[in-house]
């Protein structure tokens, strides 16, 4: 066989890689890249063309970057005039972000067929060239949602083409709030970020899909609560415990990752309405870090539940990254998140709660101790409780709770509730008392 003409499919074996099969040796660190890379069990029907700067071949801005920076040899010199990007408490996805609308790097339609590549310039949407002070205000998905906050004739000198500076002006809107905890200077970020998701969303997917209006503002009180500690103010004591499913069987996955010895280990464990055990699983992975390991160990839970059909099934993690990665895609992990949402749609779409870290004891273990099985073992199933977990196991079925000092119960948070993902409509309850704006989805 001509190697130019190798199938992917003639390097893996029984849903393994075994890259034996190819005739010459590969450089160590490729075989590192391509191990990290999950082999789905639900066979993906469709082909389709690869981005070379990524593992899984998806398009990502960061990978450009990274490619850019990476082949011009001079700094990225940071513009004093851009300086307040990164003063913004937001991700510093959402700062790259601004960051590449501001140097008018981002990939729009007409930035990728200006710069040779076969596309069509035009927004997919309504047909006009889709530069970007088009996708953030003048297409009618942005002008609805600025039109739903009422902010239509604040944005009317990019509308009349006499500013073309469509961040800035979003940037400095006046004299409105958004919440009365957070201003629009803090919420911005997330408008202009949620608009370009939704964009991606829908150019990706063929879909015309509106944009989600109190999705952006639950992403900024999240990002507020949880990610900005010094905000918390005063807190309150809370008591945790892990609490059994009020029927059918509950779910608990973890994944750990020792940035140290580039470990990685994956664990979950099923359980029934009287906490006993029904299955569990520790696993070794091949991952770049702790997310990977987390979302790997869902998809694990979720092929096992599958497996032993278990259902109605209640699902938990103390991830909130895995969950947004799961509502909202990403490019990274895309073939596990279509695998895990393929599983949860064959599950009858359970429900997965965002639990704290002293509520998902047991499956944080479970992940620990993979790295510790036998060198030639990759995965284990527990069909019994294995006795380094029985102490854990027996303070979940007793109801042991642990104190946590944690945000004041009045603290309003509100977690994504998401319901344009492949029509899931799987919701995010936070779990301890402090509830919740309810952020249902207009
Ligand atoms: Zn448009």
């Amino acid at each position: 066989m001509e190697e130019s003409e190798r199938l992917v499919n003639s390097v893996i074996t029984g849903g393994q890689w075994k890259l034996e099969n190819i005739p010459y040796p590969l450089p160590q660190s490729v075989i590192y890249d391509i191990n990290q890379i999950n082999i789905p069990h639900i066979p993906n029907p469709k082909d389709r063309p690869s981005w070379a700067l990524t593992a899984n071949g998806s398009f990502t801005t960061s990978s450009m970057y990274h490619h850019i920076k990476g082949k011009s040899n001079h700094k990225v010199t940071s513009n004093k005039e851009f300086n307040w990007i990164w003063k913004l408490q937001c991700p510093n996805k959402i700062k790259f972000f601004l960051w590449l609308s501001n140097h008018r790097r981002l990939p729009t339609s007409h930035h990728l067929h200006m710069i040779g590549i076969n596309i069509s310039p035009n927004c997919h949407i309504c047909g006009d060239v889709e530069i970007d002070t088009h996708i953030f205000v003048e297409c009618p998905k942005s002008l609805k949602l600025w039109e739903k906050l009422g902010l239509v004739d604040q944005l009317k000198p990019i509308l009349d083409k006499r500013e073309t500076d469509w961040l800035s002006t979003i940037r400095k809107i006046k004299n409105f709030t958004i919440h009365h905890n957070i201003d629009w200077n803090y919420a911005f970020p997330y408008y202009v970020w949620s608009i370009w998701l939704n964009r991606n969303y829908n150019f990706h997917n063929g879909k015309k899909d509106e944009i989600l209006t109190s999705l952006p503002l639950s992403r900024a009180l999240k990002f507020f609560y949880l990610g900005l500690k010094d905000n918390v103010g005063n807190k309150t004591r809370n008591n945790l415990k892990w609490v059994v499913p009020e029927n059918g069987f509950k779910l608990n996955t973890d994944g750990s990752f020792n940035y140290l010895t580039r470990k990685g280990g994956a664990g979950g464990v099923l359980r029934d309405t009287k906490g006993s055990w029904i299955t569990g699983f520790s696993a070794k992975t091949n991952v770049m870090n702790a997310l990977h390991a987390k979302i790997l160990a869902l998809l694990m839970g979720l092929r096992m539940a599958d497996r032993h059909k278990l259902t109605p099934l209640q699902i938990e993690t103390d991830s909130s990254d895995t969950l947004v990665l799961i509502y909202e895609g990403n490019d990274s992990f895309s073939n596990i998140i279509i695998e895990c949402r393929a599983l949860l749609q064959r599950l009858a779409n359970p429900q997965i709660t965002l639990r704290r870290r002293e509520q998902n004891q047991v499956a944080n273990r479970l992940a620990k101790e993979a790295v510790k099985l036998k060198e030639n073992i990759d995965f284990v199933e527990w069909l019994a409780p294995p006795m380094f977990i029985m102490k854990n196991i027996d303070a979940d079925k007793e109801g042991v709770t642990f104190i946590r000092h944690d945000m004041p119960p009045s603290s309003p948070i509100s977690l994504t509730l998401v319901d344009n993902v492949e029509s899931i409509p799987v919701f995010v309850i936070w779990s301890g008392q402090p509830l919740l704006c309810s952020a249902r989805i207009i």
